[in-house]
């Protein structure tokens, strides 16, 4: 499916005015929707699967900031830390150590986010928020000199019901803030807000929203 261009002039214009990033999310969908964005002038890219996005990765130009969004398996860290911008989705202190092993091996500083379990659901990956400052702690003992990490990631509940999103994303802000306090200046980037609620996220603090469907069409399994 071609991507709707006057759609996303307007979300990015949007996203300028309220001081945010867009992640353009392209899971399962073809190289060929990702040029189409990359000719509009995105560059950042959110894949979920190890797999695909190594298949992808070379077809596509070398300047595309490619998001690792989806739950990441230790033993496949190797294979995106070569290129990858940034790693949204860690959900363990083991995982970071992973990262930072294969970034040594690298000769490079790999940028994550922790990703907090803030939806209703069972099936989210992410930390509570007992465990993230357990992880916090452990980030701060331990030298783990080949990450930076700058913030936090979250996904609400896909639910309609508003109010809960809103109350979930305003508990994720305040982790983020809890957690810059710990951290210090690197921890900068709040990523909430995908296409069914972007604008709930930025209205409490968002500042990096990951939008797939809207920008590309609805995917054909759920992923
Ligand atoms: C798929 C996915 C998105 C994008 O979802 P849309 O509803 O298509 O915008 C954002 N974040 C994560 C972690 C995802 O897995």
């Amino acid at each position: 499916m071609p991507v709707n261009e006057a759609l996303f002039e307007q979300i990015k214009t949007y996203l300028n005015e309220k001081g945010a990033i867009l992640v353009a999310v392209s899971k399962t969908k073809p190289v060929a929707d990702i040029e189409g964005l990359y000719h509009l002038g995105q560059r950042a890219f959110g894949e979920n699967y190890v797999q695909e996005l190594t298949e992808k990765q070379p077809q596509l130009p070398a300047d595309i900031q490619w998001h690792f969004i989806g739950h990441l398996q230790r033993n496949k860290v190797k294979l995106i830390v070569p290129f990858v911008h940034l790693i949204q989705s860690v959900d363990s202190f083991k995982l970071l150590q992973a990262i930072n092993k294969a970034a040594k091996e690298s000769n490079k500083i790999v940028s994550c986010l922790l990703q907090v379990h803030i939806a209703q659901e069972e099936t989210k990956y992410g930390f509570s928020s007992e465990e993230l400052m357990a992880a916090i702690e452990e980030i701060k003992k331990e030298n783990l000199p080949n990450v930076s990490v700058k913030g936090l990631m979250g996904m609400a509940s896909f639910t309609e019901n508003l109010q809960q999103v809103k109350v979930e994303f305003e508990q994720l802000k305040s982790l983020f803030d809890q957690c810059k306090a710990l951290l210090g200046a690197d921890c900068t980037i709040l990523s909430m807000g995908m296409s069914s609620d972007y604008e709930e996220a930025l209205k409490a603090g968002s500042n990096m929203v990951r939008i797939g469907s809207l920008l590309f069409g609805s995917r054909e399994n759920k992923a």
